[in-house]
């Protein structure tokens, strides 16, 4: 009788970017169980440890539900206790600090950082109050941290992002190269993908090449351990060997590629699709410049065998073996990536680089030919890169600096010309020094724990939040490290307390219904930055000249103008929504999500960003963009796949204005800091399995503490007693910049070769970004999690 109360409905997981496809079973207001989807395509019903406790996350004890400012004697007092308030008084003084800011310092004196964890219209909604509202473009997301080299990388070399593959790869590929990536703990259903595959194909080959051994060596027919960064060096070696060894796919090149040199532009075109083709007349716009195939060919040629081998400290049959793979013309290969290339002061470049050598044998946009680059959060793509939330970028890849791109966003929003500012935003590194050096005096972070996920956080991090002239915001679920660093702290509704819409790694929008109420008076972000644009007139915070300009405009709430403009407010709720129950909808008499949501649409449609209609998301398992005539696309810049790649044309790269790919010639450079005599020892940090992130719900749920529940320090056992050290030891991670303690680990799960020491950043009582260097990609702006210099010491 007890399951038969249960209802169950869709959901996407909560956690990775993987985008797995949940049931959850809900009873007396209480999500109670969930497991995956049999029927869906991503995970075939099957969950990792981390979504099999998704009904968990939600009930840890320490849940926020009210407002907290912190005060003494009755007002607000940066050095004050947390103190309960009401939404009314948070966003009052809110509000005031906004103001008193805007007056002083104009729309660069505020600041928001936001993640690939908000909704996608939360997302939208954030992206289009600050830039078009406050007229601010300091808004970023903490996909700054995890896939903005991703994202340069497919801009300069296909003049549009995100992947051209999807998921369906995995069940005709011929070998998987994985580069710098741990699949097996961090996509852990897509490695079963490539599991199933190898092992139901004996031919079917996996190279892992990391710089450190972890699970995902355990499948692997091809083990790879190379010195940090010398990924620059084997990507070259790997073109140079196609090269040599007569393997590339000469008619595809010609037809589809073009070859550049430069290093430093960005790149950016879209040709006759959007309406902003004019953007780039060049297709190696920038600071490239064009270069023949046989200039390519002798720039690779320094990277030989012998060099590769030596300066990676990979053997040289190894690297052979790589390099066959790609060279092969009957091997389809999958090239799959996440931090370890994203986060690399040379990140966009190892991203181009992967292109370079399935551009040169033409193993792209075809099933089991893919360069894919997958993502850590559950809409990275859907909500971070798509809407819009980067501190440079506007819906469907347009950019802040050009005119046209503004007035186009404009246009769609019904603004004013010259609503949007033109420059450029800071980025989320940049956000904390300008915070720490008073610039930035009010900043608003929403769904992500940045002071635990930012580099060099005890000198770029934490004095910008302490900072006596800046007034923090944080809305979370938790009281997380960047949340007790506040001033105010608002409690937000998570998960499926709202009803929302993410998009995964392979283009997927997947959407769900509320599906219980959040607690106390926790409310969704979307609902706070609406309610908060309430607060605004356009007279305070608009300049006098577009005003007068546009008289329609003075004196109305930033909410009629962005959010009851007729086009966000034009949609009832339907019968559906209203069965689920979707509070903060029926609050504001309109069905907001669906409104923020088409408006957004509009952006990409009939530009090979197509979404489906908003209604149809909530009928089917999730659709992968460009939808057409009710069809996704599985295989973007094919013919026959893609409904835009131009007939007759085979492959169409048609970000590019000439609808070909750029091969770029890129060199060696070295790591931003290497080991020395004071600091002896490499230092990579990321995750495991158990834990999402900086851990801020996993580490809510009991089971998933108790399996995992400290940050050890992973060491080769000849180093651990070179130190006088062994397992179980405490020991002083430190390096220029800060030190943690914690405990070594010479077995288990992560095998460091001699010179390197490995910390996951889960743990918020090991905070391991204390000691990380916070040097960026001059492109991207991600910074390098993976490499900085440490020495470890006893304690
Ligand atoms: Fe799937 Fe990722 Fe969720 Fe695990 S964390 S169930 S792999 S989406």
């Amino acid at each position: 009788a007890q399951l038969t109360d249960l209802k169950w409905s869709k959901a996407p997981c909560r956690f990775c970017g993987t985008g797995c496809s949940i049931m959850v079973a809900t009873k007396a207001g209480r999500v109670v169980a969930t497991h995956g989807d049999a029927e869906a395509e991503v995970n075939r019903g099957l969950n990792c440890v981390k979504g099999y406790f998704l009904s968990k996350i939600m009930y840890g004890q320490d849940r926020l539900t009210q407002p907290l400012l912190r005060k003494s004697n009755g007002a607000y007092d940066k050095n004050g206790d947390f103190e309960p308030v009401s939404w009314d008084e948070a966003f009052d003084i809110m509000a005031e600090k906004w103001k008193a800011t805007l007056k002083a310092k104009g729309p660069q004196g505020i600041g928001m950082f936001g993640s690939g964890q908000w909704t996608v219209w939360e997302g939208y909604a954030a992206s289009k109050l600050m830039k078009a509202g406050f007229r601010s473009n300091n808004i970023d997301p903490n996909a700054r941290h995890c896939m903005a080299s991703a994202v340069v990388g497919f801009i300069r070399t296909f003049g549009i992002d995100e992947p051209m593959g999807c998921y369906d790869d995995f069940e005709h590929a011929d070998a998987f190269v994985l580069w710098g990536s741990n699949m097996a703990e961090m996509h852990p259903i897509l490695w079963t993908r490539i599991a199933d595959r190898r092992f139901s194909h004996p031919h079917v080959k996996v190279a892992v090449l990391s710089t450190f051994q972890h699970r995902s060596f355990d499948l692997a027919d091809i083990p790879a351990v190379f010195t940090p960064h010398t990924d620059l060096v084997i990507l070259n070696y790997i073109a140079n060997y196609i090269i040599q060894n007569g393997a590339v796919n000469q008619d595809f090149v010609a037809k589809h590629v073009n070859f550049a040199r430069g290093a430093t532009d960005i790149g950016y075109g879209l040709r006759d699709s959007h309406p902003l083709q004019q953007a780039a007349a060049n297709p190696n716009s920038g600071k490239s410049e064009p270069m023949s195939f046989d200039e390519f060919a002798e720039f690779v040629s320094e990277y030989t065998l012998e060099k590769a081998a030596e300066m990676s400290g990979v053997p040289a049959e190894t690297l052979e073996k790589i390099a066959a793979l790609y060279a092969d013309p009957d091997t389809k290969v999958m090239s799959l990536w996440t931090m370890g290339v994203n986060q690399h002061t040379r990140g966009v470049w190892v991203n181009n680089m992967i292109y370079n050598i399935h551009l040169l044998t033409g193993k792209i946009s075809q099933p089991g030919n893919s360069p894919f680059s997958l993502t850590g959060q559950p809409s990275a793509c859907g909500t971070a890169r798509e809407v819009g939330t980067f501190a440079h970028r506007l819906p469907a890849d347009l950019l802040v600096a050009k005119p046209e791109h503004r007035a186009y966003a404009e246009k769609i929003w019904k603004l004013p010309a010259g609503t949007v500012p033109e420059w450029v935003g800071a980025h989320a590194v940049l956000q904390n020094r300008k915070l720490k050096d008073g610039e930035i005096n009010c900043y608003w972070v929403q769904v992500n724990n940045n002071m635990q996920a930012a580099p060099n956080m005890m000198e770029e991090g934490l004095p910008g939040y302490r900072n006596p002239d800046n007034f923090i915001v944080v809305s979370d679920a938790y009281p997380t490290v960047t949340a007790e660093a506040a001033d105010l702290i608002l409690p937000t509704a998570m998960w499926v307390e709202k009803e929302g819409a993410y998009g995964n790694a392979e283009r997927r929008t997947q959407f769900w219904y509320q599906l219980v109420n959040a607690p106390g008076e926790s409310k969704s972000d979307m609902w706070q930055l609406v309610e908060f644009s309430k607060r605004f007139t356009t007279d305070e915070v608009w300049p006098a000249e577009i005003l007068d300009a546009n008289p329609d405009y003075k004196g109305k709430t930033l909410f009629e103008v962005l959010f009851a403009n007729g086009q966000v407010d034009k949609f009832e709720m339907t019968e559906k929504a209203k069965e689920y129950g979707n509070h903060e909808s029926e609050d504001f008499g309109f069905y907001i999500q669906k409104g923020l949501f088409e408006e957004y649409a509009e952006f990409g449609r009939g530009h090979a960003h197509d979404l489906a209609p908003f209604d149809i998301y909530h009928e089917v398992r999730g659709l992968r963009w460009p939808v057409v005539d009710g069809k996704e696309t599985k295989w973007r810049f094919k013919e026959g796949s893609d409904p835009y790649v131009k007939p007759g044309s085979d492959f169409d790269f048609y970000g590019k204005p000439d609808g070909k790919a750029v091969i770029f010639a890129l060199p060696y450079e070295p790591p931003a800091e290497s080991p020395d005599a004071d600091y002896p020892l490499w230092l990579s940090t990321g995750r495991v399995l158990e834990h999402w992130h900086s851990g801020s719900m996993t580490q809510r749920v009991p089971e998933l503490h108790k399996a995992v529940p400290d940050a050890l320090v992973y060491m080769h056992p000849d180093d651990a007693e070179a130190m006088g050290v062994r397992r179980g030891s405490a020991v002083k991670v430190e390096s220029r910049r800060g030190h943690i303690i914690s405990r070594v680990e010479t077995r288990g799960r992560n095998k460091p070769p001699k010179g390197l020491v490995f910390v996951p950043w889960f743990d918020a009582r090991q905070l391991i970004n204390k000691v990380t260097l916070d040097a960026t990609d001059p492109l991207s702006k991600q910074t390098d999690f993976k490499k900085c210099a440490v020495r470890v010491v006893p304690v």
